[in-house]
């Protein structure tokens, strides 16, 4: 057990200090908030997947605080890659690259593969602690493995308090899942392999045409992306997914509460307003109107408020489904992996 410190905008020298020495420091970013450590230190990092829970082969992204850092990892930088970094960065995008055969990062940070993971987060408090530690960090989201990824400083404490050094107290995220993920690694049309809030067609404007993994809509094709084949961003409670009108709500209340279970809602104000007449039921927002922008900003922190309510055995959450089309597909990527594909059929 270590004492887990809050720390505040003001306190980065101190935090990077932490990091410098080999520390573990948890971040804000616009998209969750990151496991900082250093990333050329393999005990740091190995302390990363330690505190996570995390599997070893699942490899983690490095983050930096301007682009002329990659030219300690990388020999040639794609002009697609350049092109994205220009439009997007900072910003939510990782770009998957080539590594010079000689870097200094921990081996541990790809778990052996010759590609590293890079991402410019855009958050001014996180891109200062990088500059001020003058180390890249490895910064997988800051939750237990499997469970919601955190999207304010309390959600990691819940998850990590004695675990890790410290976390950086930035507010709630903006974004609220992950970045996407796009592989520019070799000479095929670049891949998306995990999906957020930068779209495929948003990318295609600027290198054209771009290809999504099978695995993001098929999930029984094997994931080129090692981490996409764990279990992923499930609270203890069960969680089912609510697709259509408001007539499937109510058949949906009916028939959890003659099963006795403890029902919690999360989804729009729309829906909620519709549903108050039901008793005993936990209602969260996930968004006012029907938003995706704040469907995805609130889906984590939403389904973590309801897990800790709702009795683990007995309580189902059910939350509000988005129509299958490329603005919804980070967020329906999350919440069918949250709800185990699980989708109430009338
Ligand atoms: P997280 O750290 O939880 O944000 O997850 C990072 C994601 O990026 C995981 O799905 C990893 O498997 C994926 N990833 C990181 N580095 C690579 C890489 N070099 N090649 C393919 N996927 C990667
Ligand atoms: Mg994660």
């Amino acid at each position: 057990m270590v004492e887990t410190r809050v720390y505040q905008k003001s306190d980065l020298n101190l935090a990077a200090k932490v990091l410098q020495q080999g520390g573990i420091i948890a971040f804000p970013t616009e998209t969750v908030y990151g496991l900082g450590a250093d990333a050329t230190n393999d005990l740091a990092v190995r302390n990363v997947y330690q505190a996570k829970g995390r599997p070893s082969d699942n490899p983690l992204i490095v983050h930096i605080s301007d682009e002329n850092m990659l030219e300690l990892f990388v020999e040639d930088i794609p002009l697609k890659a350049k092109q994205l970094m220009d439009q997007f960065w900072p910003g939510p995008l990782t770009i998957i690259l080539k590594t010079k055969e000689n870097n200094a990062l921990s081996k541990y940070v790809t778990a052996g593969l010759s590609t590293t993971a890079f991402r410019l987060p855009d958050n001014l408090v996180t891109r200062n602690l990088i500059k001020k530690s003058g180390l890249a960090l490895v910064g997988p989201s800051a939750n237990t493995s499997g469970k919601p990824s955190p999207t304010s400083a309390n959600h990691v404490l819940d998850d990590l308090n004695g675990k890790i050094e410290g976390v950086i107290d930035g507010g709630e995220c903006q974004v609220g899942i992950e970045s996407t993920v796009i592989d520019l690694s070799d000479d095929l049309i670049p891949t998306i392999l995990r999906p957020g809030a930068i779209t495929r067609e948003q990318i295609q404007v600027v290198i054209g045409p771009v290809e999504i993994d099978a695995h993001v809509s098929n999930e029984t094709e094997v994931p080129k992306s090692p981490g996409m084949k764990y279990k992923h961003y499930s609270p203890n409670t069960e969680v089912v997914m609510i697709e259509g009108e408001i007539e499937v709500w109510y058949q949906a209340l009916d028939y959890y509460q003659k099963k006795h279970k403890q029902v919690g809602i999360l989804a729009s104000q729309l829906i909620l307003n519709q549903l108050s007449s039901y008793p005993d039921i936990i209602q969260v927002e996930l968004s006012q109107e029907k938003s995706i922008k704040e469907a995805m900003q609130h889906l984590f922190s939403g389904l973590r408020a309801l897990d800790k309510v709702l009795p683990e055995e007995s309580g189902i959450i059910l939350v509000e489904a988005y129509e299958d089309v490329s603005e919804n597909l980070g967020y329906m990527n999350r919440l069918k992996k949250a709800a185990n594909q699980n989708k109430f059929i009338v």
